[in-house]
């Protein structure tokens, strides 16, 4: 009988958790490269690729960065598609649909990549290479920018593509709305403003600065550390500021020039 109620019991966890994403997410564990590179945009310049591009994710997963960046907006008929600005050839991504963007091409012929496709190339082939995905604010209103997290976090969940997944954001409401589905979640805020310690009272794992932040308050280094969050920093592109944030020990440091942050990280070995 005992027997029996034990084995219902693991059958009933296995549905479970099979059915349910955000549990699921969390058991499976990935080996991440054991580095500090993140590419920003992806890994372009160097190979003259367009940034946000599924080509500069493949590269950056070949390089075998740490961590791939990327932007994420909503289109006016709620598709989610990989940009940085806020237009695409002229075209205010929020104000127009997906077909009216597909008409145009990036400069290596792919369509602008939606999340879908991203997620999907990003955990295919994928050796350990974390996907950091920023939600861009929108520029209509807040409330706005809390449906497109509501719309990533439900899309992540779809494709269990959680455990591969960093969000990041300088709009505060959205990081916010992302811990509200998924108390787990990875989340770094952006905007530089907020100490360390703040963050981490809601929940929140990194502090992903500019690099003048980190300069004009090297205090907020430390207090990162004391709360045990992850430090990460943009856009670190020359020699000695990568020094910098190697000697004060950050997590990781999001480049445009990932080739070379791998060649100086090579020389301490
Ligand atoms: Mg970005």
């Amino acid at each position: 009988m005992k027997r029996e109620y034990l084995t219902l019991s693991v059958f009933i966890l296995f549905i479970y958790t099979s059915c349910n994403p955000v549990t699921s997410r969390h058991m499976t564990k990935i080996k991440f490269y054991p580095n500090k590179v993140i590419a920003h945009r992806g890994a372009w310049k160097a190979q003259g690729l367009p940034e946000n591009s599924l080509a500069s994710l493949q590269h950056s997963i070949s390089m075998h960065c740490a961590g791939s960046e990327f932007d994420v907006h909503l289109t006016k008929d709620d598709s989610l598609v990989i940009n940085h600005d806020n237009a695409f050839h002229g075209l205010d991504i929020e104000t127009n649909t997906y077909d009216s963007l597909k008409k145009y091409t990036l400069q290596n012929g792919e369509s602008i990549p939606t999340l879908r496709d991203y997620l999907l190339k990003g955990m295919n082939n994928n050796g350990g290479t974390r996907l950091i995905l920023e939600i861009k604010p929108s520029t209509i209103n807040t409330e706005r920018g809390i449906r497109v997290a509501e719309k990533v976090v439900e899309m992540v969940s779809a494709f269990k593509a959680g455990p591969w997944i960093t969000y990041i954001s300088f709009d505060l409401e959205i990081l916010k709305t992302i811990l509200a589905l998924d108390k787990k979640a990875d989340t770094q805020y952006l905007n530089g403003e907020l100490s360390p310690g703040s963050l981490h009272a809601l929940g929140i794992r990194g502090v992903d600065y500019n690099y003048m932040v980190f300069k004009n308050h090297p205090e907020w280094i430390r207090e990162a550390k004391e709360n045990k969050m992850i430090l990460n920093v943009w856009t670190v592109n020359t020699k000695s500021d990568m020094d910098f944030f190697l000697k004060n020990e950050f997590d990781f440091i999001t480049t445009n020039e990932p080739e070379l942050l791998f060649e100086i990280m090579n020389t301490k070995k």
